[in-house]
């Protein structure tokens, strides 16, 4: 199946949240496992900054990172990026953390999501239906609940 390349771009820019300076890359759908891989691109000048101190700091390495995102086209979709690790002078060699990533394999949207059906549904339940263990539901819960304690008040 061919998908048109920008459209496809600016949707998942727009649903994932993506920073400007990271680009979609490479996109698979795996046969096998029925997944859709989408590789993610810094930008080589991105001026990143420190998530202790905030200030800019120059990276020093990067390790191969992959976060679950909502299903496109009812299937597991799996954003990879080369996940850098900055030198900041104040902090010392810490993980760039994308604004989208709420925890520590899934993103910000996919919390979400699941957060949502747990408003209905017994966490156990959502987990099957996301196809992850209860323990792993109830974790993202909880780093939910600690970054936005707000979100479920509504
Ligand atoms: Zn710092």
């Amino acid at each position: 199946m061919r998908i048109n390349r920008t459209i496809f771009e600016d949707f998942i820019k727009a649903d994932v949240g993506l920073e400007p300076y990271l680009r979609v890359g490479r996109v698979e759908f795996d046969m096998q496992r029925m997944i859709v891989n989408v590789r993610l691109e810094l930008a080589p000048d991105a001026k990143l900054l420190c998530p202790i101190c905030g200030k800019p700091a120059p990276r020093y390495d990067s390790r191969d990172r992959s976060w679950r995102h909502l299903d496109i086209f009812g299937r597991k979709c799996i954003l990879h990026l080369k996940q850098p690790r900055l030198n900041c002078p104040t902090c010392g060699i810490k993980s760039w953390n994308p604004s989208w990533a709420d925890a520590p394999h899934f993103t910000r949207g996919f919390v979400d999501n699941l957060a949502d059906w747990c408003k209905t549904a017994p966490v156990l339940q959502v987990a099957l239906r996301f196809g992850i263990s209860d323990k792993t539901a109830a974790s993202n819960l909880k780093i939910r609940a600690a970054l936005r304690p707000d979100e479920d008040d509504e």
